[in-house]
């Protein structure tokens, strides 16, 4: 592929909830500009940038997918993301890296939840964006309503939605558009993207005059000096209206709205050309953002694990021009990575490129240390490029490999698989000995678990994580004994011992003699604290670990010859497990604090199911769109709250949660739990 200029670069990330059309968009994008000779479809499973297994299976997209083009002299790097909450990691690294997005609509179902979300996203970073609505070929689609429901969608935000285009027809009889800025109408052959320029059918003319009125009202809000000359009442030229246009596009003041039928492949050059006009360079983008000399930084902003190829990094060179077969130096990782060929790749096609230049997007493989969000750079003169803030996952899984022996193979593959999702997290649960997978949703872990089959043959089995219950007492008591006497022949065992057990709040475990007298002699006192702690990791109400308890050693006897420190751990022991008997054990759960991140309307439902949820709620308070709750709440109930919480939001929720402490089982719950550990003993 040839070197662009970096005013000759666009970067643009087409985004929307999933379903929208945005595969379709790019596969269509990628034909008009003459890549693919043909159109793939998302539902035959043959598109450039949907090309995973898993994605072909689902119909549905999982990862970015770089999709770069040339039109009018540019490069177009389009970057195709998924659409389910899921899969948002690779959303938020498209969105650190565009310069500008395309919000895609579906003519029928018009806004939906995760367009929602990532215009949030987009409005944090100011982004310039466009609305494309979709399949203007289907039944029921409609243009007006769905502009309706853009401009009240973004009535908070004080942006101009500003139709650039309008349709001819709709559904079945969808033929072409208006293009509103140069006045002329575009009818097309289905398929082909070949169309027609036609005059502007009379009966949409008086829409056009009222629309193109808006324009050029937007247009001279671009630009000052356009503006006095419009107040002025003099006509702008056609020129001024583009330039003006562009500001408000670049400074993310106006959104153009534009349609089309990715499918029928309708209205579809117009973007691209609209892009390459109105879009901003990486140049126009730097304004605000990282450029300051020559030296080298480039952002790695995904990494994907190929069974193949290896290890292949994205980077977008934000300053500086990347070079082959170099040393540079990774600020992050603090160490020097050799670089050997730079590519760019259209789907999961990689092609070769002498040089890439400021603003660019290049692919790299087998880099040693680099990981997403790190930058690489001159080692002279390093610089640090701000990461990216991917969503903490909270869904849990208990995870092993069905056959045994495939341990080593496990923790190789999801070391891999981690490098390539920075939403995925591995936890070794020390108390339940559990390996937890925890991810962003089911479908995401369910995916996991299918990529450590396809790409490194572990077949791995999935599990409701245990939950790590504990067991204390609720009284007091005392002088309980315990003796290990076996006195048969040869040399015999004998220890005896006196305890007292009570409950503590502050320790899980305080431990104190008051021995008179050397009734137990000096050296095996260590051995009876030795006995109770042993005899603590497994309690008497369902086998899980005793904890805060004071347990003082009183009175024992002792025999010359076959005392023991054995024998007085074992009688440490026997006096232990009696005493919990009679000092009312109960089951403890572990709590998590919990904080809860919804927009308001959410904050009734919230608070219904963390009731639900034997909850309590400890506060709340507002923080701009959103309300922040925090509760706290038992684990065993919490496992899942990541599934309850998208389903009670639509996926416009998020929360955080830890350990805060650990609560008495009410006795309903604690029944079940102790008949489940009776069943599991005798299985
Ligand atoms: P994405 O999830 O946003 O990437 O959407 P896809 O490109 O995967 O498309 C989702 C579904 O909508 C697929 O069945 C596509 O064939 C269909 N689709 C996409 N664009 C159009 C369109 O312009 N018209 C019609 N009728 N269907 C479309």
């Amino acid at each position: 592929m040839k070197v662009y200029e970096s005013g000759k670069i666009r970067n643009v990330g087409i985004v929307a909830h999933g379903g929208a059309g945005k595969t379709s968009l790019t596969e269509a994008f990628l034909f008009n500009a003459g890549v693919i000779s043909r159109l793939g479809k998302v539902d035959e499973g043959n598109t450039t940038t949907d090309y995973l297994p898993e994605e072909i299976k689902r119909k549905i997209t999982i990862k970015m997918a770089l999709a770069p083009l040339e039109w009018q002299n540019s490069k177009i790097n389009f970057l195709d993301t998924p659409g389910y909450a899921d899969f948002i990691g690779d959303v938020k690294g498209t969105l650190r890296v565009a310069d500008s997005l395309i919000f895609t609509v579906c003519a029928v179902s018009g806004v939906e939840v995760q367009t929602q979300v990532i215009w949030d996203y987009a409005e944090e970073n100011n982004l310039p964006r466009l609305f494309y609505i979709n399949k203007m070929d289907r039944e029921n689609a409609d243009f007006s309503k769905v502009l309706d429901e853009l401009q009240v969608f973004t009535q908070d935000n004080g942006k101009r939605i500003i139709p650039v285009q309008i349709p001819i027809g709709a559904e079945n009889s969808f033929k072409g558009i208006i293009d509103i800025i140069n006045l002329k109408a575009l009818l097309y052959e289905e398929g082909t993207g070949k169309f027609q320029e036609a005059p502007i059918p009379t009966e949409l003319e008086n829409d056009v005059t009222t629309l193109r009125l808006n324009i050029i009202e937007a247009a001279a809000e671009g630009d000052d000096d356009l503006l006095i000359k419009y107040l002025d009442g003099a006509e702008l030229t056609t020129d001024e209206i583009k330039s003006g246009l562009r500001n408000g596009i670049i400074t993310s003041k106006v959104v153009p709205v534009l349609c089309g039928s990715a499918l029928k492949n309708i209205g579809i050059s117009p973007i691209l050309d609209f892009i390459v006009e109105y879009f901003p360079s990486p140049l126009d983008a730097a304004v605000s953002s990282e450029v300051v000399d020559e030296t080298l930084a480039a952002l790695v902003f995904k990494t994907l694990a190929d069974p193949y190829v290896g290890k292949i990094s994205f980077l977008k060179v934000f300053n500086g021009t990347l070079k082959p077969e170099i040393s540079v130096y990774n600020s992050n990782k603090e160490n020097e990575e050799k670089i050997g060929q730079l590519f760019t790749m259209v789907g999961k096609q990689q092609h070769p490129v002498s040089e890439i230049k400021a603003g660019d997007i290049v692919t790299l493989t087998k880099l040693q240390f680099t990981a997403t969000g790190d930058t690489l750079t001159n080692k002279q003169n390093p610089k640090q490029l701000e990461g990216i803030d991917f969503p903490e996952p909270n869904l849990p899984v208990a995870i092993q490999p069905k056959s045994k022996g495939d341990e080593d193979k496990l923790g190789n593959a999801i070391a891999r698989l981690l490098e390539e999702d920075p939403t995925l997290r591995v936890k070794k649960d020390l108390e339940t000995k559990e390996t937890l997978l925890i991810g962003l949703g089911e479908t995401h872990l369910d995916i996991t678990l299918e990529k450590l089959h396809r790409k490194f043959g572990v077949d791995v089995e999935m599990a409701t994580p245990k939950i790590p219950y504990r067991e204390t007492i609720k009284v007091a008591t005392q002088k309980i004994e315990g003796k290990h006497k076996k006195q048969s022949g040869g040399h015999g065992q004998y220890g005896h011992v006196f305890i007292d057990l009570a409950p503590i709040e502050e320790k899980e475990f305080e431990f104190e003699e008051t021995i008179f007298g050397g009734s137990v002699p000096k050296q095996y006192i260590p051995a009876v604290e030795k006995g109770i702690k042993e005899a603590m990791t497994e309690g008497i109400v369902a086998g899980y670990p005793v904890t805060n308890v004071k347990v003082t050693l009183t009175d024992g006897s002792y025999h010359p010859v076959d005392s023991s420190e054995m024998a007085f751990k074992i009688a440490a022991s026997l006096a232990f497990r009696k005493a919990l008997e009679k000092a009312k054990p109960v089951l403890l759960e572990p709590y998590m604090q919990v904080e809860v991140t919804v927009p308001e309307k959410f904050m009734g439902d919230i608070i219904g199911d963390f009731n639900a949820k034997r909850g309590r709620i400890l506060g709340m308070e507002p923080k701009g769109k959103y309300q922040i709750i925090r509760a706290l709440a038992p684990l065993s109930e919490m496992y899942k709250y990541a599934i309850d919480l998208k389903s009670i939001t639509q996926g416009r929720g998020s929360f955080t949660m830890a350990f805060a402490h650990y609560e008495e089982v009410p006795s309903v719950i604690a029944n079940k739990i102790i008949e489940a550990s009776k069943v599991a003993k005798t299985s």
